[in-house]
């Protein structure tokens, strides 16, 4: 407990305080200097922004909605390695594969629990063929069970549709992987 001073008003709950500071509570000083930075930051131009018709600028390593890609003559990227299934934190991967006429392999099943996934891009890095990638997508939602459950189709389909934009995001990060 602090020693009341010549300056200070001792309380009845043995606290104190400075004559000062009841001269400003008594005078508004506070109310006054909390009024002064209001009207300083009125006329500024504001940094909030209209969202969502107005949004922030997004990192090419933003970490969104996840895709799977297709090579320009649509063949998938992804060679059924299961180095994503592996690696991801959350268990949210599922994968099966068979092997092709061609002796290639191939994924039959390609599942993403989003429910699951915690967006940490793991996935993305493990891939030796760039095939699944988080896109710079955030605004989708789920409202019944099941609604956020991926499956190939679903991420093949992400992938056709944004190609141009997950490719412009990999080559202005190119220089940094
Ligand atoms: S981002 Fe992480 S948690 Fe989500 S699917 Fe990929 S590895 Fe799993
Ligand atoms: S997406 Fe990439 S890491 Fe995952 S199974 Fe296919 S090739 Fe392997």
């Amino acid at each position: 407990m602090s020693t009341p001073t010549s300056s200070s008003i001792e309380t009845s709950n043995g606290s104190s305080f400075s004559l000062k500071d009841f001269l400003s509570s008594f005078m508004l000083g506070e109310f006054l200097k909390g009024l002064a930075l209001t009207g300083k930051y009125t006329f500024r131009s504001k940094i909030t922004l209209e969202y969502p018709e107005e949004k922030t600028p997004l990192s090419p390593r933003f970490r969104g909605l996840h895709a799977l890609r297709r090579y320009e003559n649509g063949e998938e990227r992804c060679i059924a390695c299961k180095l994503c299934e592996a690696v991801c934190p959350a268990m949210a991967i599922t994968i099966e594969s068979a092997v092709r006429a061609d002796g290639s392999r191939r994924t039959t099943r390609y599942d993403i629990d989003f429910n699951k996934c915690i967006y940490c891009g793991f996935c993305e890095e493990s891939c030796p063929v760039d095939s699944i990638v988080e896109t710079p997508i955030f605004e989708y939602h789920g409202e019944a069970p099941g609604d956020l459950y991926f499956t190939k189709d679903m991420l093949l389909a992400v992938g056709d549709r944004y190609e141009s934009q997950i490719a412009a995001a990999r080559a202005a990060d190119a220089k940094y992987r």
